[in-house]
């Protein structure tokens, strides 16, 4: 199954991810993570990609277009892939269709998390992540057993440089105007299906496999 996971800051992809991901056996392809771990081991394309992260600016199509390429040619990809946070732009989006119409591929559903503005802002800030295996938890929506712990491997949990009040409403607005035209892209294809995002995660996450299973 291919797929593409969108939606604003916050609403969810990430969570939702590691469930649909262990569901259907494909790989969680997500460029934020892809840059944040090339931060954590300072490689170019970390020191590139850093500050506009910082500020809620999208990095340029131009970097993000040609990891994803690259990603997509792996072998563990050839069964099919999830998409989280990629495409963000049109432009993204365009170059994605090339890539998947050069390697004879379709995209077959793309997720729609759809959540106000209000929750996004205090999921965001609430958001801890596991330094050692970035594990997602919300310090009131799905604390940790013990606090700033990881329940799944003992690492410490930490916020997000860009999880703060300012630069969380700055993403938002960057997803308005850049991203949200996506949303019309696919529909247009055919491909969209719209969810309820701000019910609590298995809701959220049966809603998704309903209306994927079916479609299929
Ligand atoms: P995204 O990848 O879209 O930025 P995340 O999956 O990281 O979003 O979720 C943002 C925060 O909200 C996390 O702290 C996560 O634990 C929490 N969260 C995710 N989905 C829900 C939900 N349905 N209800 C309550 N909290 C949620
Ligand atoms: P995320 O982890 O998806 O919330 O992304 C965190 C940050 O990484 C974003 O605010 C952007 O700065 C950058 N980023 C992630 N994916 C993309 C993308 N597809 N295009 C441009 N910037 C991205």
């Amino acid at each position: 199954m291919r797929l593409v996971l969108l939606g604003p800051p916050g609403a969810g992809k990430g969570t939702q991810a590691s469930a649909i991901i262990s569901k259907y056996s494909i790989p969680h392809i997500s460029t934020g993570d892809i840059f944040r771990e090339n931060i954590k081991k300072g490689t170019d394309l970390g020191k590139q990609v850093e500050a506009y992260m910082n500020k809620g600016l999208l990095v340029p199509d131009e970097l993000v277009v040609s990891i994803v390429k690259d990603r997509l040619t792996k072998e563990d990809c050839k069964e099919g892939f999830l998409l989280d946070g990629f495409p963000r732009t049109v432009n993204q989006a365009e170059a994605l269709d090339e890539e998947l119409k050069n390697m004879n591929l379709k995209l077959d559903k793309v997720i729609n998390i759809k959540v106000g503005k209000d929750i996004l802002i205090e999921r965001a800030i609430g958001r801890r992540i596991c330094k050692n295996c970035g594990a997602t938890f919300h310090i009131k929506f799905n604390p940790p057993k013990e606090e700033n712990v990881c329940d799944k491997c003992g690492g410490e949990l930490h916020q997000r440089d860009d999880d703060t009040v300012e630069t969380v409403e700055k993403r938002i607005e960057v997803y308005h105007e850049q991203t949200k035209p996506l949303i019309d892209y696919y529909d247009k294809k055919g491909l969209l299906l719209n969810v309820d995002g701000s019910k609590p995660v298995e809701e959220v996450f049966n809603e998704i496999i309903a209306s994927l299973e079916g479609d299929f």
